[in-house]
Formats: C-alpha cells, structure tokens, sequence
C-alpha cells in the first residue's frame, strides 16, 4: 500500500457536520454586510511578495517569519500566499481605480496563510471575514464598523465580546513618541527580554504588545502614544469615541493597543473574549491612511478590520449559539431497482419546489432491504419517508409517511398519519413536506 498522506500541520478539512456551521456563519455575515451597503471583493489568494513586504512593514511578525513564500519555478516570480487580504484589497482597488467615483464599502472572506505554531485558535491555514471602507477619512466610517461588528456579535447571539481602542495618531506624532519610548526602554535594558531587545530599534511600539509578565511593569510605566497626539489626532478619536457612546456601545480605551501592522494610524481597535484563552482577540482592525502610497498608489483614507472565523465558531460554540444540523425534509425509500426512474423525476420536481429530500442509495446489488433503506432513513434525521412500493406505484401514488412525533414535524395533524399521494400532482402536496 501507498504511504498514507495527511494534511499540512496546522492546516485543516473542514467537512460536514461543522461545515454546516461555517456556512450557517458566511450567510449571517453576507446578509449582515449586505443591510449596511457593504459589497463582496475576491483577491487572489496568491500575491507577489512585495505586496505585502511594503504593505505590511519589514519589521512585522508576518513579514519577518509568518509568510509562505516561494519562487514561482517557471518564471522566477517571488509569490506569497496571502497572511492577510486589506494589502490585497487596496492592490486591487488600485489597479481597478475603483475610487474613481468615491468611497467603497467592501468585504472579503477566505484562507489566509501564517507560518505560526498551531494551537487552539491559532492554524496556519484560517479564514478571515474582513470588511474595508476605501475612500472615506472618517470618524464617522470607523464608528460604522465597529457598531456593525456590534451588530454581528448580537445577531449571532454572542456576547461577553469587550472592544477595546485607542489611536496610533499619525506618523510624525508617533517618531515622537518612538524617542521618547526609546528611551525609557534603554533605561530598563536589564528587565527586557530577547525579543523586546531585537525590536527596541526595528518596532518599539510592538514592545508594548507584550505577553511577558515579566515586562510589565516595564511597559506599563512607558510614555503614552495618546500623550504625544497633536489636536486633530485627538479631535478625530474623540469624535469616534462621541459616536460609539451615541450608539451606547462600551469599550475600554487601551493605551498599549498597537496592533501588528505598520499601515495602521489613528483609530485601532481590538474586540476580545476571554472565553478562548490566550487566543482571545476575534476581531481587530483599524484605520490604515497610508497604505495606498506605501503600495505605490494615490493616497486614499480607509478602515477596516477582520475577524477570525475559527475563532468566531469556537466562540459560538462554547457559548451555545450553533444552531441544529440541517436534516433533509423526506428520505426516499426505494425497495425496488425497478422504481428508481420514477422515483427520481418526483424526487426532482420536489426539490424544484423547494423540498430537500435525499434519495436512498444502494450498492450493485440493489436497494437493500426495507428495514435498512428505513434505518437510514431514519438516521437522517428526515421528517418524512417517501415510499415508492411497487402496489402505490402501480395506483399512481406514493406513500409518505411521517417518521417524527407530530410536535417536531411541523405538519397539520392531517398528515401526520401515513397517507397516499398522487405521484402525477406533487405540487398539491410537495408543500407537505417542506420545512416551515
Ligand atoms: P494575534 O495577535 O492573535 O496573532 P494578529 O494581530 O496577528 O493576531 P490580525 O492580523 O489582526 O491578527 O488578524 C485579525 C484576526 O484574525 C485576529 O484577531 C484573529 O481572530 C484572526 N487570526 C489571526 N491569526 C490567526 C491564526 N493564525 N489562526 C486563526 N486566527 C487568526
Ligand atoms: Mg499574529
């Protein structure tokens, strides 16, 4: 036998039953986005990797370990596997000049790629959500997002989702900043750890990220970046903070917030959990004024942010808010090969009314007996078994037969007996069998 492959570490199938509630998740985000006048984008999953080299700063953790790149053999292109998708949004908005005619609400979902170490929460193939404004300088557009992801976590039915914001102001205001926190740090050489000292001149600002209880104190002490923001910095986070209370939203403002990226300014903001562990931010974003000019673009405002739909699922899960799996309306019980052609026009004028049925199915040597096409019938979870018996079909009709206690069926108490249906009319009872 050939050797047994399995899946790339960190990377994972996602099948039935849970694909069911990846799906359950992407409708409720679509309709969700859709109500707010947001429009779905589809990138590449495959960039160049300068895209994201400029785009996300050479000194990120993306960029300095996280990212799949590769030559492309045939043409010695260098590609990468996209980490996250607002560098591939903006690339494609500019080479479409898609704000031509103004601001763009746009959203996106699908695989990113990190090179991280896997652990709950954390793969190294997961999904985003991400939902970008292209266009607009805000604070009235970043107040939209948030109170949307807020919107998102009520129709979902979570809660104990907290938000947490702050400004990165802009970038001359954080070189101050940077100098001062430079300093502070150097003073405190002896209490940082290795890679507080790796990035004290490469990304300072991402020291104050830290984990490290160690560094605490350290980093707790630290001049503020809110400090060094000049007048219309504060005056464009004090309008957004105007706007979230306007709507009675809660957030907690988080001085040490800085988030991985170089791209962002003013606004950042992080939603968390503490439900998760350590992997506890499900969504996070921010303004990100600069990006378009890093990537060789016309400078344009936008925002966004992105969630992680792993995280998001899990979320829903622990707090009980996956709904039931879907199980088809009827079963077709088939006892002879000889009705398989009848059975399955009706079954498909059914279906074209609507009706979800799933067609027993045998082996080469036929249908299998009554009681196991019924087994299965029943381990289905179906509401009705539609019996195409040789006696019913030689009258024109088909038995159907309610396989539930009439409470779950849903039915009038009409049918909730065994009855005989035309097979020539389904559409006078198709209706029977669907689902409310
Ligand atoms: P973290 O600090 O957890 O590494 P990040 O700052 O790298 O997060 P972003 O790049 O802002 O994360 O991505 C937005 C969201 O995508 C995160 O808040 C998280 O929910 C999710 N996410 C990021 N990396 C992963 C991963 N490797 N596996 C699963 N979800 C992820
Ligand atoms: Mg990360």
């Amino acid at each position: 036998m050939a050797e047994k492959l399995s899946a790339v570490k960190g990377m994972n199938d996602i099948a039935p039953p849970v694909s069911a509630h990846w799906e359950w998740l992407e409708d409720r985000l679509r309709s969700l986005m859709q109500r707010y006048g947001y429009r779905n984008v589809r990138t590449p999953i495959v960039e160049p990797t300068a895209l994201f080299v400029r785009g996300l700063g050479e000194v990120t953790d993306i960029v300095e370990k996280e990212m799949y790149s590769f030559e492309d053999r045939l043409n010695g292109e260098q590609l990468t596997l996209r980490p996250e998708n607002t560098a591939g949004v903006v690339r494609a908005a500019l080479e479409h000049s898609m704000l031509y005619d103004g601001g763009k609400r746009l959203y996106y979902m699908g695989p990113m790629f990190r090179h991280e170490r896997p652990q709950r929460g954390r793969y190294r193939q997961f999904h985003q959500f991400g939902a970008e404004a292209l266009g607009f300088a805000g604070p009235d557009v970043d107040a939209e997002l948030i109170v949307l992801a807020c919107d998102l976590w009520a129709e979902l039915g979570l809660s104990g989702i907290e938000l947490e914001i702050n400004s990165l102001g802009q970038p001359a205001e954080r070189l101050a900043h940077r100098r001062a926190l430079i300093a502070h740090l150097e003073a405190h050489a002896d209490r940082l750890d290795e890679d507080a000292k790796r990035r004290l001149h490469s990304n300072p600002l991402r020291i104050l990220d830290t984990k490290n209880p160690a560094m605490q104190e350290v980093v707790n002490a630290a001049p503020r970046l809110m400090d060094h923001l000049g007048a219309e910095s504060l005056d464009h986070f004090n309008r957004l903070r105007a706007l979230l209370d306007a709507q009675g939203i809660a957030y907690r403002i988080n001085p040490r917030l800085v988030r991985g990226m170089d791209y962002y300014n003013l606004s950042v903001f992080e939603f968390v959990t503490t439900q998760l562990g350590s992997q506890g931010t499900v969504c996070a974003g921010g303004r990100y004024d600069g990006l378009f000019e890093q990537i060789g673009g016309k400078s344009a405002p936008a925002v966004g942010w992105a969630l992680g739909m792993e995280r998001i699922l899990e979320l829903l899960k622990e707090q009980g808010c996956l709904p039931e799996q879907p199980a088809p309306d009827a079963y077709a019980v088939v006892p002879d090969v000889a009705a398989l052609p009848q059975a399955m026009t009706l079954l498909r004028v059914l279906r074209q009314q609507g009706v979800s049925v799933l067609m027993h199915a045998g082996g080469a040597e036929g249908m299998g007996s009554m009681k196991s096409q019924f087994k299965k019938a029943d381990a289905s979870g179906a509401r009705f078994a539609l019996i195409f018996g040789a006696d019913e079909l030689a009258q024109g009709m088909v038995s159907l037969k309610p396989l539930r206690a009439p409470d779950t069926i849903g039915a009038p108490s009409t049918v909730v007996a065994q009855s005989l249906q035309p097979l020539a009319d389904p559409s006078a009872w198709g209706a029977i069998l669907r689902s409310a």
